[in-house]
């Protein structure tokens, strides 16, 4: 059989099962019925982002399956077999969406189907600063299971999310290896079909970060071939079912590599390679993915794809745990005469003195010395720490500064890793990443209690607290300069966010400390400088300097960004944003969703929905994506008014903002517990209820003039 049969007959085994099934469903449940995927505002993300049409029925569905018909054309052209991959792509979605009739749960454990849009803003930082340099779809069944570990371990060691799809999910059930989207291997399904969870991930992506217009397929697939690093393993023998899905995933750039020895092979996207330890490697130069090696000598992996690992109490060999010992983590900036380089010390117990499931203090303090090396940076490589020693396999970090907790599980402690080796992985990511302002550092790590209880006491939170006074007193317009950062671009290609020390970056992890830091890491970097000496109106943070940049930095496609509305000319998003804003007409106020928050807003939308009103790098008066912590800022849309705006949030978002809010709320307008003002999901999940209650509590956003 050639490419272009398999291929057809691939397309119409599918197509035939796809329409029985709606059929079928039909006959079942009536052609009225509701169908659709769970926490997504992108309706068949598939079939929405190829066609720019959404189907809510049965029947529609029934008439979007002859939408696809008319895709399936039988030329023996390339077009025709690309085509007729996307087709099947589509009755892939259609046969999938089925199972979510009544709001089924058709996945168990392990298994995820369908991913929320959440999940792919998360992915987005990610994905941009090459934490995930690539996604593998890996498909079919493999010579053994311990072939398929090998496999998604090359993966995961380099940081690459890893989906599954077929008898390799089982295979890897049967060693007990370790799945989930914590450690960025991603099972979807038993079922063929279940691929389309990933595209529908590849698609969404450009409908969220690209601006890609819903039905403008050409622009999508050359979206996803630039921008979305993915690719297909598929293990032998593969059927004509998977060569027609092999043909879809390629027509959107993603090659295929194989070891199905008589597989017709198209140059750099059909590829047989037929020794599956060359896999990886095939692979990465196939989709031109360059991996930043990190060497570092520890007895285990060390890799992002581990960043998410949770290390359960009776899996931990021992525990460091600042909630109930003494215990902090701190750079210190020295005199290079004070830094002995690549020196680790422990002072104190090492792991094998410890009790098997102990609980100790720790304290380990970084010295660097650089002649760049400025006070500022200090927080923003500590940040960092929790990043690092999560990568170590077998080692889990949560919290910070003196309430940091540190998990050592007991498969790390076998394989021989110790508290020193802590010390290796610090050194060896801040000479790494802060090169251009570390020329020499030292870990000196404390396990004796009288000396953590001595560091913590007399040396970490007396900097701590210095650190806060200078942070408390960096205000707009205490600085001369403001950043931007372009990061996002890679998806977002018109996306500046414009960092200042009162609003940090949308996605909540680039304050203006960090862009500072950023910029003077790499100069020609992501982050440039912005003056601001020539303001225009400094109520809604409009400048000369800040629209000039913007216009260059997205090559035109911005004219004019203010700083501190949402309403004129308001900052842009790209999609990877903590929280989104959207204004509540009957209230005069703002409604606050974050990307956690699964349920509904008085809006009458969900946070995807409500997200779905903004991203790809536009501008959207009256929606604005943010960060977390700009909610509590004395800026956060200072030009309508300011926070006494905002009437409703997620009760979970508000608890986690609420001392910082309250305390601005209070230095403001006097207000005091301005939380109990607002309403959340527990109040109010509609207008009038919740203009109910800002009315007896006398919000002051009823007060306010209309912002429209
Ligand atoms: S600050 Fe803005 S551009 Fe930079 S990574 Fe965050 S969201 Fe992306």
């Amino acid at each position: 059989m050639t490419l272009f049969e398999s291929v057809f007959a691939g397309n119409d085994a599918v197509y035939g099962l796809t329409e029985n099934a709606i059929n079928q469903a039909i006959e079942t449940h009536g052609a009225d019925k509701a169908v659709s995927f769970p926490n997504t505002a992108y309706s068949l993300p598939c079939y929405y982002a190829v066609t720019g049409t959404k189907v809510g029925t049965l029947a529609e569905l029934k008439e979007a399956l002859g939408v696809v018909k008319t895709l399936m054309t039988r030329e023996k052209r390339t077009h025709d077999v690309f085509m007729s991959g996307v087709a099947t792509a589509l009755c892939a979605e259609f046969i999938e969406v089925l199972k979510y009739i009544d709001g089924a749960v058709p996945y168990e454990e392990p298994c995820y189907g369908h991913l929320a849009d959440a999940v792919i803003r998360e992915l987005g930082v990610p994905l941009v600063t090459g934490d995930i340099p690539g996604v593998a779809v890996i498909l079919g069944k493999a010579a053994s299971p311990e072939e398929a570990a090998a496999l998604v371990k090359s993966y995961q060691a380099q940081g690459i999310l890893v989906t599954l799809v077929g008898d390799v999910i089982d295979q890897l059930a049967e060693i007990n290896y370790k799945t989930g989207a914590n450690v960025r291997v991603i099972p979807l399904g038993k079922d063929v079909t279940s691929v389309i969870h990933v595209v529908s991930v590849a698609l969404r992506a450009a409908l969220i970060f690209g601006n890609v217009k819903p039905g403008d397929a050409a622009t999508l697939m050359e979206y996803t071939m630039k921008r979305v690093p993915a690719f297909v393993n598929a293990f032998a023998p593969l059927n004509d079912v998977i060569v027609a899905c092999g043909a879809g995933a390629i027509a959107l750039g993603f090659p295929v590599i194989t070891n199905q020895e008589d597989v017709a092979r198209v140059p750099k996207s059909l590829i047989c390679q037929t020794d599956v330890s060359k896999w990886n490697a095939t692979s990465l130069e196939a989709r031109d993915i360059k991996i930043k090696i990190t060497n570092i000598d520890i007895p285990v992996a060390f890799a992002s794809a581990f960043e998410g690992e949770i290390i359960r109490r009776k899996d931990m060999q021992v525990e460091f745990d600042g909630s109930r010992v003494d215990c902090a983590e701190l750079v210190q900036t020295c005199d290079a005469s004070e830094v002995e380089d690549h020196k680790i010390t422990v002072i104190g117990p090492e792991a094998d003195e410890m009790e098997l499931g102990s609980k100790n203090s720790i304290a380990y303090v970084v010295k660097v010395a650089g002649k760049n090396m400025q006070a500022d940076f200090e927080p923003v490589i500590e940040r960092k720490f929790h990043n690092y020693i999560n990568c170590i396999e077998g080692v889990y970090h949560t919290g910070q500064r003196d309430m940091q907790r540190i998990r050592i599980s007991i498969d790390a402690f076998n394989a021989g890793f110790r508290i020193k080796h802590l010390g290796e992985v610090l050194y060896a990511q801040v000479k790494n990443e802060f090169d251009a302002v570390v020329d020499k550092c030292e870990v000196v790590i404390y396990t004796d209690p009288a000396e953590c209880t001595r560091v913590r006491h007399e040396v970490a939170i007396p900097t701590f607290e210095k650190r806060d006074e200078r942070l408390d007193n960096l205000t707009d317009e205490s600085v001369d300069v403001y950043y931007s950062c372009i990061l996002c671009q890679a998806f977002s290609p018109s996306h500046v966010c414009v960092v200042t020390p009162e609003r940090l970056g949308l996605c909540g992890a680039v304050s203006w400390l960090d862009a500072k830091a950023t910029n003077e890491l790499d100069p020609a970097g992501p982050c440039q400088v912005i003056t601001k000496e020539r303001p225009i109106d400094e109520n809604l943070g409009a400048y000369e300097d800040v629209d000039e940049a913007v216009q260059k930095f997205s090559q035109g496609a911005l004219e004019h960004v203010t700083l501190y509305s949402i309403m004129q000319d308001p900052m842009t998003s790209c999609g990877c944003f903590e929280c989104i804003c959207g204004i509540e007409p009957f209230s005069n106020g703002v409604v606050i969703a974050n990307r956690e928050y699964a349920g509904m807003t008085p809006l009458g939308m969900t946070f995807p929905e409500m997200a779905s009103m903004t991203g790809g790098g536009v501008q959207t008066p009256g929606f604005m994506g943010h960060g977390k912590h700009f909610i509590s800022s004395k800026k956060f849309m200072k030009a309508e008014g300011g926070i006494e705006r905002i009437v409703w949030m997620p009760k979970e978002l508000k608890e986690f903002v609420a001392d910082r809010l309250n305390a601005t709320a209070k230095e403001l307008y006097g207000i005091e517990n301005f939380t109990d003002m607002i309403g959340d999901e527990t109040i109010a999940e509609d207008p009038e209820t919740l203009v109910a209650f800002l009315t007896e509590k006398g919000h002051p956003a009823l007060s306010l003039d209309p912002m429209m």
